[in-house]
Formats: structure tokens, C-alpha cells, sequence
């Protein structure tokens, strides 16, 4: 390793604050720099869509606290957006026309929300990804609005969820037969679309949202490509997400889809990727996946950081795992459900919203989980290899 140039995770989130916390664990006593594009020391996301938005004074889940980095003798930057990558020179260009060398680098920059093109830029229209972005529909909430949520994904489900544990009047809209069909399949979605329904959700499923209009620059309505519109006075986009490799345009990365890596989560020598941004070969399949999930940012980032400690020798195979909240219920998943042909009950039962039970694709167990029955879904850990 260079002898002072430090190693530099962009992206202070999750996954960067995981990769920075590692690289000293595995024994690096080099120099390391945290930079990140928001203000704030590194926070946990998922309680955003939950907690964030029905608590009265919702606690900011702090991550880290600048005494634990500081001891770690981590050098932080943070309001400091990358603006490009050099790799040759072997540094990183920032916003404001500064740059950085570095020996290593990680790149930790995640994903950000997906907009409509027409509408978006409304009053009243929000996306969530940010603490901001929770505090503006948290406020917004206050003012008692019709709300309707556009995207039928798990950030959906969990908005609309939260909307309704606060008695709002909300209308959730969605492409699809089901929601969170695509990765949970029709049955364990349809779990889900019914305990909306039986919240008080208005459920408007297979409706493809066309534009947001609205008067004096406030949204007023979802108009739909069927010819259907819903008013609305707050309308929340949850529509999936789009890597953050803006920035890494020029670098001659690959970036089909995020960060393109290797098994090993390398892009190229002595340059890895983490978490939500990052597509690397699974071992286990073969294949190029990409997970936006909460643990995987974190599992990711500790074999990241032990590649640059140890060199590129850890492949990163795990076994996905990711969790949702909606009421009262927790969903637990283990594996790829997505693609899978069926979902097949092994203990409790839909209809009782209580089960566990495995997903199989042409005969074998490609993921296990369940709603209600922790212990159960953890004993068909081991169908899973
Ligand atoms: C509202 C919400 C709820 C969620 N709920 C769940 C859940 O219930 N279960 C679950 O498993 N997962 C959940 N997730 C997903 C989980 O939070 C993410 O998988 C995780 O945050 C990924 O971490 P990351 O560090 O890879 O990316 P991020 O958390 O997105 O962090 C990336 C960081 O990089 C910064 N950055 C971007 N571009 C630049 C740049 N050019 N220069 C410098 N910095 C930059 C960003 O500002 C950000 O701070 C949820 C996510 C959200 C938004």
C-alpha cells in the first residue's frame, strides 16, 4: 500500500461506515477518509418509512458518533460530494474543485429515488430517502392530506402503511396484480394487499400513474394511463431507485447497472464497490446481482474492507437476508425469492398472516421466510445450503 496516501470510502452511509469500522478491525493502521455528500454522521435508513413517520418525535438512528470515528483515527468529510473519478491518477475530484489521492478506494455511494417525468416537480410530491425527506411528509402528514402512494414495491407498502397507522385517507397505486409481487410472488403479496385492505387502504392494483398534475404549483391529482385520476393533496413516489454513478461517468468503470464488480467486489485494481450501488458476480449463481437491501450493505462492506487489507481473496456469497414492517407484521426473508415459481406454507397459515414457508423455483428452496414465526422461518435455514 502507498505509504501516505490514504484509503477513501465515498459514501458515508451504511455500507461506508461499515468498509472505514473493518479496514481497522482487519489490522489496517493507515490512513483512512470517510467523505459523504450529506451533513450528517452516518444514519440508518430503514427506520425512515416506519417510525420516522408516525412517531410524534422520531429518534434520528444514529449509525456512529464522531468520538468512536475519531478514535478509530478516521479522517471524515462530510457535505462533500464526489464529482468524478480519475482512476489513473488515482484520485477522487470533488465538488467544489478539490481532489484527493488515494492508494484504495471504496465506493459506497448508494442508490437515490426514481421520479416521474411529469409532475414531479410539484408541491406536495415527495420521494424518501433521506432524514429530510422523512421529516417533509412527517410535517406534511400533520396537516391531515389525502395521500396517495405510486409504486407498489416494499417503500410503498411501508409508506402507505405508515399513512394509514395515522388514519389518513390514502389511495395506493401500482402497476402490478399484487404488491411486492415481483420479489415475493403473487400469494405472499396478496398477503400483504389484504392487510392494507383491511387497514383502510384503497388499493388501486394493474393502474400505471401517467402524470401528477396541479393548481398554483401544488399537486392535485394522479392522472393514470387508463384514464383514471385520484385527487390528492400529497403524493408520495416510491418507484424504485437509480444507482449513484453519476459522478463516475468518466471514469471508464463498467456501470451497467450500479457499479460493475467482480466476484471479490473489485471494479478495477485497488477500486471496490458496496452496498446498494454495487453489482458483483455472485459466486453461489453466477450471475451479476445488485441488493438494496440493509445487511447486505453491511456484510458487503466487511468483505470489501478485508479485500483491501488482505488482498483480493474473500468472494462475497451470501445468502440475502431482509426484513419489512407494516402494522403488526414483520416479514423475514433468507435467499432470492424473486423469479420463483411458488411459495409453499410449512407452518401457521396465510390466511392467518402467520406462517413460514419456502420459495422454490423448478422444484428447489430458493428462499425462506415468513410472517409471525421467527423461530420456524430459522429452522428452514438450512434447506437454503
Ligand atoms: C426509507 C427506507 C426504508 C428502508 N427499509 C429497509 C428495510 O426495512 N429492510 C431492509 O433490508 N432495507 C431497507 N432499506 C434499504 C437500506 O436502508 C439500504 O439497503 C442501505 O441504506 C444501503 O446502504 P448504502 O450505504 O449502500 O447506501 P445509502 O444508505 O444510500 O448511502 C449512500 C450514501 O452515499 C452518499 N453519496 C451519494 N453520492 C455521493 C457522492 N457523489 N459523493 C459523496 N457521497 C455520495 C449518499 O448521500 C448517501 O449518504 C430501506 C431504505 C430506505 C430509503
Amino acid at each position: 500500500m502507498g505509504e501516505n496516501l490514504p484509503v477513501v470510502v465515498v459514501g458515508a452511509s451504511a455500507a461506508g461506515l461499515t468498509a472505514v469500522e473493518s479496514l481497522r478491525s482487519e489490522g489496517f493502521s493507515g490512513r483512512i477518509l470517510l467523505m459523504g455528500e450529506e451533513d450528517h454522521l452516518p444514519y440508518d435508513r430503514p427506520p425512515l418509512s416506519k417510525q420516522h413517520l408516525t412517531a410524534e418525535s422520531p429518534e434520528v438512528v444514529s449509525l456512529s458518533r464522531a468520538s468512536t470515528l475519531s478514535e478509530l483515527e478516521i479522517e471524515l468529510q462530510l457535505g462533500s460530494p464526489a464529482s468524478s473519478l480519475e482512476v489513473q491518477a488515482r484520485r477522487v475530484v470533488l465538488d467544489d474543485g478539490r481532489h484527493v489521492e488515494f492508494d484504495q478506494l471504496i465506493i459506497a455511494t448508494g442508490v437515490r429515488p426514481r421520479e416521474l417525468r411529469q409532475g414531479h416537480e410539484l408541491g406536495g410530491v415527495h420521494t424518501l430517502r433521506r432524514l429530510e425527506h422523512a421529516a417533509a411528509i412527517r410535517a406534511a402528514f400533520e396537516r391531515r392530506p389525502r395521500v396517495v402512494v405510486v409504486g407498489g414495491g416494499f417503500l410503498g407498502a411501508e409508506v402507505a402503511a405508515s399513512a394509514r397507522t395515522l388514519d389518513l385517507d390514502v389511495t395506493w397505486l401500482f402497476p402490478e396484480e399484487e404488491p411486492m409481487s415481483e420479489v415475493l410472488g403473487q400469494q405472499v403479496g396478496g398477503v400483504f394487499a389484504d392487510r392494507h385492505r383491511d387497514a383502510g387502504v384503497t388499493i388501486e392494483s394493474g393502474i400505471l400513474v401517467e402524470r401528477l398534475t396541479g393548481s398554483g404549483g401544488v399537486v392535485t391529482a394522479v392522472e393514470c394511463k387508463d384514464g383514471s385520476t385520484y385527487q390528492a393533496d400529497l403524493v408520495v413516489v416510491c418507484i424504485g431507485s437509480v444507482p449513484n454513478v453519476a459522478w463516475l461517468d468518466s471514469s471508464g468503470l463498467s456501470l451497467s447497472n450500479g457499479v460493475d464488480c467482480d466476484s471479490y467486489c473489485r471494479a478495477a485494481e485497488g477500486i471496490y464497490a458496496a452496498g446498494d450501488v454495487a453489482s458483483w458476480l455472485h459466486p453461489g449463481s453466477g450471475q451479476r446481482v445488485r441488493v438494496e437491501h440493509r445487511m447486505n450493505a453491511t456484510e458487503q462492506a466487511r468483505v470489501v474492507a478485508h479485500n483491501v487489507v488482505h488482498g483480493a481473496e474473500q468472494a462475497f456469497a451470501p445468502v440475502p437476508y431482509f426484513w419489512t414492517d407494516q402494522y403488526d407484521a414483520r416479514l423475514q426473508v433468507f435467499g432470492f425469492p424473486g423469479g420463483a415459481d411458488g411459495f409453499n406454507v410449512v407452518e401457521g397459515g396465510l390466511a392467518e398472516r402467520k406462517f413460514a414457508g419456502t420459495w422454490t423455483s423448478a422444484g428447489e428452496v430458493v428462499a425462506i421466510g415468513g410472517i409471525g414465526l421467527p423461530r420456524a422461518v430459522r429452522g428452514l435455514r438450512p434447506l437454503l445450503g
